[in-house]
């Protein structure tokens, strides 16, 4: 397979590999291979101090055989039209994989938001949703929150598009506010469910919950409530997470080998994901450098933070002990290092199907909007268990039957599910 760091060539790299296992017909692998549909555009806002800016902006439909394109809206610096290509084409599987009847679409703006004040955040949003309100909707294509954008952007958006097509539409975007048309267990679904991912694994490989500990790199939304679901629900420790120091502009780890306590990380971490390096120090964390977070001995490694972490020359870092890898960002194991990590015998949830929880709990967000009747964070909480344990399942069940690993055999259940509505629609 290509050792790409480009994430597109990654996404069809792994597509292709399994198109040719699976012995794709061409045609279909050539629809599947590219979006259907793709909008650049630019978004001029005015800034605090009176000057315009020119924001570069994206949104990307890869296929909605199965139901309206869905995925979330990423602000990051480093965005590219690639990059917004391949997270939408891999959330084309992660629907089909979390069997909900939704299709994969992503957007993206370049910008580091944390250079934005609120007021600029809030016009930049509503300036996005002005140039694609026309090419989007709750039939059509569903964007959410990814990296750098929050609920509150998805209310302002939200907002922005009722009041242009003229009626209040809370199914337009999902990861809204709670009280704001918002689902309670949304912000906490995706970590969460990468959490029951991991437990599912623990007892396919007849490992005690409780007895392992985990390294996560981010600290962002996945990262968080994954840290929180790894020790509240399956009683196991975490000793580091990782975080992205905005001055020196280049990431690092803070660890306690017996154990962090996310709720107070989280009391000390600021709105643009810093964390107080002082007051972490007093309490007994240990600030190391970028990688730290890979080399831990410790049973479970989650990276929950950008594409690409665990490349040729990561995956060489990685500890004897680590048994599981729980991808709880997108796209975070390159072609290259996934056949080291397969060599070592190392079982990996992949990416589009352990971060599933977020975009399975934004369904029932909409499900909940077109209803206008709310359920309780139990009643949300308790359906995601069961969606994803059941995803879980029928992947372990095609990695056993077809002899192939956790992430060909999801692709291959995903695969599977699209074409056959394709065809069920006559596409193909
Ligand atoms: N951005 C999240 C993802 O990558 C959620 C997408 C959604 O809720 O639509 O899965």
């Amino acid at each position: 397979m290509a050792s790409s760091t480009n994430a597109f060539e990654m996404a069809q790299a792994q597509f292709d590999h399994v198109a040719e296992l699976l012995n794709l017909d061409p045609q279909v692998r050539e629809f599947l291979r590219w979006p259907l549909r793709e909008y650049h555009f630019r978004v001029p806002i005015r800034m605090d101090d009176g000057t315009i800016r020119v924001f570069e902006g994206f949104r990307v439909q890869h296929n909605d055989a199965r139901g309206p394109h869905k995925g979330g809206l990423r602000f990051h610096a480093a965005e590219t039209a690639d990059t917004v290509r391949a997270l939408a084409m891999w959330m084309t599987w992660k629907c089909a994989v979390a069997d909900i009847p939704l299709g994969g679409g992503k957007g993206g703006v370049i910008v580091d938001p944390s250079t934005l004040s609120v007021s600029e955040k809030e016009r930049l949003v509503r300036g996005y949703m002005k140039q694609i309100w026309k090419n989007i909707g709750p039939r059509n294509d569903v964007p959410a929150p990814d990296v750098g954008t929050t609920p509150q952007m998805m209310g302002w958006m939200m907002d922005e598009y009722s009041t242009l097509c003229g009626e209040y539409t809370p199914g337009v975007i999902t990861g809204k506010p709670v009280g704001g048309g918002g689902s309670l267990g949304r912000t906490e679904a995706t970590g969460y469910g990468v959490v029951y991912h991991i437990r599912e694994a623990m007892k396919h490989l007849k490992l005690d919950s409780s007895q392992c500990s985990a390294a996560i790199q981010g600290f962002g939304n996945v990262a968080q409530y994954a840290a929180i679901g790894f020790i509240e629900l399956l009683k196991g420790k975490v000793v580091c997470v990782s975080y992205w120091d905005r001055e020196d502009r280049a990431p690092y780890t803070v660890s306690k080998e017996d154990g962090i306590d996310p709720h107070f990380l989280m009391s000390i971490t600021d709105q643009y994901g810093s964390v107080d390096k002082e007051k972490a120090k007093k309490a007994g964390y240990v600030i190391e450098d970028a990688e730290a977070w890979i080399s831990k001995d410790v049973d479970v490694l989650i990276p929950a933070a950008l594409e690409g972490q665990i490349n040729a020359e990561t995956v060489q870092k990685i500890s004897d002990q680590v048994k599981i890898i729980a991808e709880g960002a997108n796209g975070p194991t390159t072609p290259d290092a996934d056949a080291v990590l397969k060599t070592r015998n190392i079982f990996v949830i992949p990416d589009f199907l352990c971060n599933a929880g977020g975009v399975t709990t934004s369904y029932f967000e909409s499900v909940q909007n077109d209803m206008n009747f709310y359920w309780t964070r139990e009643e949300v909480l308790e359906k995601l268990d069961t969606k994803m344990t059941q995803a879980f399942k029928s992947v372990l069940d095609m990695s056993e039957k077809e002899k192939v690993c956790m992430r060909d055999a999801a692709y291959m259940v995903s695969i599977a599910r699209v074409v056959k509505a394709m065809q069920l629609r006559g596409w193909i």
